[in-house]
């Protein structure tokens, strides 16, 4: 459990693990803090926007759509391995999920199968949405695959938390399949070898 960084905390951190970053609009003040609470943080979490084209996809992850205001992350990483800050504090991309999943990760243990909605995780996970269509045939360039190790060991670092704080959104909320094209359980271990 830690209370969130702050937002020049997070960019610096992220840019000491060597990620190429891109700040965008007002996105250290850009955020659903207004609609509930924004930590304590107990982990990250990784998705896939089901977009393509790098603008396009920033830009609805800034803005939100029709159904869901933005932000709808704190960082994008698109295709290039560039990641965008959009948005700093609560924002609009775990929602509800299960409260075993929480413990697990509070406690850096195996996660359970996911199959309850009944806690907010827009309070507890920082949140990066990686630009892929999500069919599973979109591919995820080496590139992008490395800032999301990145992204997510530097934020680990920082917190002093293991790989086991890194999980998908479909470990998280019953129904999601993103990310969709590598496993977690891979990801997770790119994590650790690089928090070594
Ligand atoms: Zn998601």
């Amino acid at each position: 459990m830690a209370p969130p960084m702050s937002a020049g905390t997070f960019l610096d951190v992220l840019r000491d693990e060597g990620v190429t970053v891109v700040e965008v609009g007002d996105w250290r003040e850009h955020n659903r803090n207004h609609k509930g609470p924004w930590g304590p943080v107990h982990g990250v979490m990784i998705h896939h926007t089901v977009t393509h084209g790098a603008e396009r996809t920033v830009r609805i992850c800034y803005d939100g759509r029709p159904d869901l205001p933005g932000p709808l992350c704190h960082g994008v990483v698109t295709k290039d391995g560039t990641v965008h800050l959009v948005g700093y504090g609560r924002a609009n991309h775990a929602g509800p999920g299960d409260d075993d999943v929480l413990r697990a990760v509070i406690a850096e243990k195996a996660l359970p199968p996911d199959n309850e909605a009944n806690t907010d995780g827009n309070r507890h996970f920082y949140g990066f949405e990686c630009e892929n269509l999500g069919d599973g045939e979109d591919p995820w360039p080496e590139a992008q695959l490395e800032a999301i190790e990145k992204v997510a060991a530097a934020v680990c670092r920082q917190h002093g938390w293991s790989e086991r704080s890194v999980i998908g959104h479909l470990e998280w909320q019953p129904g999601k399949v993103d990310p969709r094209g590598f496993s977690m359980a891979w990801l997770r271990e790119r994590v650790r070898d690089r928090l070594k």
